[in-house]
């Protein structure tokens, strides 16, 4: 069966949200059922979207509207911000005419893919460097540093399905932008009458179900404009979510590019057993040092806390494990003549990660 199928037989096998996945909290109207956890609303089918509805759509923008010209710019100016030079590959999912594909190429060098349904997909393969003409799920490609999807997945039977096809197109490292309408997508409107809707996402709605599919929002803005009656949605930024032993391996590395190999640790109170003590079997720590002499002779790991000793230390690089008195510290052991070069706060290993 296809996905067009779906649309029109697909008969609700749970009555769980297909967000939040609630299943005793649900409120039924004749047109959309609504959860009263996460907000979303939702229909399996509006009665009126059939068997390849999409494919046989032509012509869906008027591109010489000021609204299409807005919403374009808008676009543009959100991608521009997320094309790094690592960016090389995106996919918009939903291309329509590729306007939004065409602008971006004219400004950044990279291979822009889209996928479209609809016989737009025509003008499209004139403006992009490739266009698929299936979903998502069956698309074969090399993976993409970012993809892209602007009102699309209220249109999609299993929102959830979707996604985790999506996920599976992105190239490690990857992101995806999603926009989406906020409910009706009008704040003046109680509800979307839009028969191609199937989906009236909240930002909770969202969130929870990117995080079902292994999605983590980085970010999350409402008010994006996509037409006069649309002129309120909700774009995420999400990335699929990271292992804990993934997410130690590059902590690590950054403790090595920064450190070079051995150090001291210096300043041994809370930040370091916080933020260096948990990584402790996996970097080269020769000494643990504090200004303060309470502290010597404490045990803390494998180490025994002592004073700074030049004739010991004085080869190695020194990492200032405070935080709060990073600043302060720092002028200490400079006014102690340690060079400059030797002496690394710990909030560069986590600033900017
Ligand atoms: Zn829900």
């Amino acid at each position: 069966m296809s996905r067009a199928d779906m649309t029109t037989s697909m008969t609700p096998a749970t009555t769980a949200c297909p967000c939040c996945r609630m299943v005793d909290v649900l409120l039924p109207s004749p047109a959309y059922t609504r959860c009263t956890c996460c907000g979303h609303r939702w229909r399996m089918s509006s009665g009126v979207v059939g068997a390849r509805y999409y494919e046989a759509l032509v012509a869906r923008n008027d591109l010489q509207t000021p609204w299409f010209k807005r919403k374009i710019a808008d676009r543009v100016a959100a991608l521009s911000a997320l094309l790094t030079p690592q960016v090389e590959r995106v996919l918009e999912v939903g291309c329509a005419e590729g306007a939004l594909g065409e602008a971006i190429k004219a400004r950044f060098p990279l291979a822009y893919d889209g996928l479209e349904l609809s016989q737009d997909r025509e003008l499209a393969r004139a403006r992009l460097d490739q266009v698929f003409q299936t979903y998502a799920n069956q698309v074969e490609s090399q993976p993409y540093d970012l993809i892209v999807s602007f009102h699309v997945l209220e249109h999609i039977p299993d929102p959830a399905e979707e996604l985790r096809a999506w996920s599976r197109l992105l190239a490690t490292g990857g992101k995806l932008l999603i926009e989406v309408p906020h409910q009706a997508g009008h704040p003046l409107l109680d509800n979307d009458r839009n028969p191609e809707h199937l989906h009236q996402f909240t930002p909770a709605s969202l969130t929870v179900l990117l995080a079902h599919c292994g999605l983590t929002c980085h970010e999350l803005s409402l008010g994006h404009y996509e037409s006069p009656v649309y002129p309120d949605s909700i774009r995420v930024i999400a990335q699929p979510r990271r292992q804990p032993d993934e997410l130690r391996a590059q902590l690590v590395q950054r403790f090595e590019k920064l450190l070079g190999g051995p150090f001291i640790a210096y300043a041994i109170g809370g930040d370091f057993l916080n933020y260096v003590a948990p990584l402790a079997d996996a970097l080269d720590i020769r000494a643990l040092v504090d200004s303060a002499a309470s502290k010597w002779g404490q045990q803390v790991g494998s180490h025994i806390v002592s004073g700074y000793d030049e004739a010991v230390h004085g080869a190695l690089p020194i990492l200032v494990c405070s935080i709060k008195f990073g600043a302060g510290i720092r002028q200490q052991l400079l006014a102690a003549g340690i060079a400059v070069d030797r002496i690394i706060g710990l909030e560069t290993v986590y600033e900017g990660a």
